[in-house]
């Protein structure tokens, strides 16, 4: 295997591995619920053995956002350390934003939404937003990638020390970004490049028909020439209860579904991909997820 020697974190050769890399620590967690706060999130990452997690910025289904409070913002990054939190953390903006509704009204929401969310993960500097790009309703998705381009540069300031990422979608309904060249497209249009990427979710590409258990190489080839490699910032790891190209997204635990525990090993292995954060959305209970952040990671620390 060769890969584009001018791209971050590409692996040459074994003698590189060997000699030119140091140990790592792998960025793993799942999904936290927000329900308590920072602080409770930091405190359940070290229960899980997670150094990074995912969480919802408001209610997923809702609109509304509790009032920050800034003394667990502090605990919770006093705590972090301790708790063996090194992030980048990867928040999730409700499924309710809708950046390419039909609707004006629709869209004013989601643009106020994301702008609220970004203000307020200025608290916690330097992690990543990742949202679902939108599902454009029958208006098209040239439209779709054109209004959700407009919100990103609508929404995007200079100073903001969050990165916005797209999340890739399972081409359930009318979703856009079930391509490549659709995230593409959107990336292309933001003026604030450096303040977007993309964060590639397992169920979701493979729900969308691109091939990570035959081909993994070959699918992230393609991410690299349509998309950029170095635009890839994140990835929700999930086994998929559906086959190649269902459009369905409907998440299994690790192992259990269409993709595979082999699959995974691979993923978590890739020299592509390493370094990155890896956050489980698999249906499970906290002894679940602690299970699959161990499996996945001594996985990943087992040598080349
Ligand atoms: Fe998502
Ligand atoms: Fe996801
Ligand atoms: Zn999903």
């Amino acid at each position: 295997m060769r890969w584009n020697t001018d791209r971050r974190c590409f692996v040459l050769s074994k003698k590189y591995v060997l000699k030119g890399m140091k140990p790592f620590m792998m960025k793993i967690g799942s999904h936290i619920s927000a329900a308590k706060g920072y602080a409770a999130m930091g405190r359940q990452a070290r229960k899980l053995g997670a150094n990074t997690f995912a969480f919802f910025t408001r209610n997923p289904r809702g609109g509304t956002a509790k009032a920050l409070d800034e003394a667990d913002v502090a605990a919770f990054l006093a705590e972090a350390v301790q708790n063996g939190v090194t992030g980048p953390l990867v928040a999730h903006a409700p499924y309710t934003m809708n950046a390419c509704a039909a609707d004006a009204h629709l869209r004013e929401f989601a643009r106020d939404m994301m702008r609220d969310d970004l203000a307020r993960l200025e608290r916690v500097p330097g992690n990543y937003y990742n949202f679902h790009p939108g599902s454009h309703v029958g208006q098209g998705a040239a439209a779709g990638v054109a209004l959700i381009t407009a919100q990103l540069n609508d929404v995007l300031t200079e100073g903001q020390r969050t990165t916005v990422l797209l999340e890739t979608m399972a081409g359930k309904g009318s979703e856009v970004g079930r391509s490549f060249e659709e995230l593409h497209a959107i990336l292309d249009g933001v003026s604030l490049s450096g303040k977007v990427g993309v964060c590639l979710d397992t169920c979701h590409v493979w729900d969308a028909g691109y091939d990570i258990v035959n081909d993994l190489d070959g699918v992230l080839t393609q991410f690299d020439k349509v998309i950029g490699l170095d635009r890839l910032k994140a990835l929700h790891l999930n086994d998929s209860m559906n086959p190649l190209g269902a459009h369905k997204d409907r998440h299994a635990q690790i192992g259990a579904g269409h993709i595979g525990l082999e699959t995974f090993r691979r993923v978590v292995k890739h020299p592509a991909l390493r370094g990155l954060p890896f956050i489980l959305e698999t249906p499970n209970d906290d002894a679940g997820w602690a299970r699959e952040i161990a499996l996945l990671r001594e996985m990943a620390e087992q040598g080349a």
